[in-house]
C-alpha cells in the first residue's frame, strides 16, 4: 500500500465513522417526559423518571397510566374496546398509546432542561 492509499483509506473510515455516528445520534432516544392529552387537550405532563400512576379521569370515562421505570403504560381503563392497555410500554420519543374511545393520548417527549435524577423530578411539569 502507498502511503497516499492508506491516508485515502483512513479519510474513508472516518466519514464512514462520523455518518455511523450521525446516525447513531438520529436514533430514536429515551424520552424523559409524558405528555397526556384528552380531546386534544394538555392533561397532564409527568416526569418519566419518576416511578408513579397517574389517574385520567375524564367526560368520556377512566384511565390508569402507570410510569415504572422510566417506561409508562396503561394500566386499567374502562374503555369499551381495552385497546390502549395492550399497547404496551413506550420510552422512546414520539412513542404513544392512544386511547380512541377515551380520546387520550400520551406521548413521549424529550426536554433537555429537565434534570435526569429522580429525586430533583418534579411530579406534574407545569408549562
Ligand atoms: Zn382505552
Amino acid at each position: 500500500m502507498k502511503k497516499k492509499d492508506l491516508i485515502l483509506a483512513s479519510g474513508i473510515l472516518l466519514l464512514a465513522g462520523l455518518l455511523a455516528l450521525g446516525l447513531y445520534l438520529r436514533k430514536p432516544e429515551n424520552g424523559n417526559l409524558l405528555k397526556i392529552t384528552v380531546d386534544g387537550e394538555v392533561y397532564g405532563t409527568y416526569a418519566l423518571s419518576k416511578n408513579q400512576t397517574i389517574p385520567i379521569e375524564t367526560s368520556h370515562g377512566t384511565n390508569q397510566l402507570v410510569i415504572k421505570n422510566g417506561k409508562a403504560h396503561m394500566e386499567e381503563a374502562d374503555c369499551p374496546d381495552g385497546y390502549c392497555k395492550k399497547q404496551g410500554s413506550i420510552q422512546k420519543v414520539n412513542e404513544t398509546i392512544v386511547c380512541l374511545p377515551h380520546k387520550l393520548v400520551a406521548e413521549v417527549e424529550s426536554d433537555s432542561t429537565l434534570p435526569d435524577s429522580e429525586e430533583d423530578a418534579p411530579d406534574v411539569i407545569v408549562k
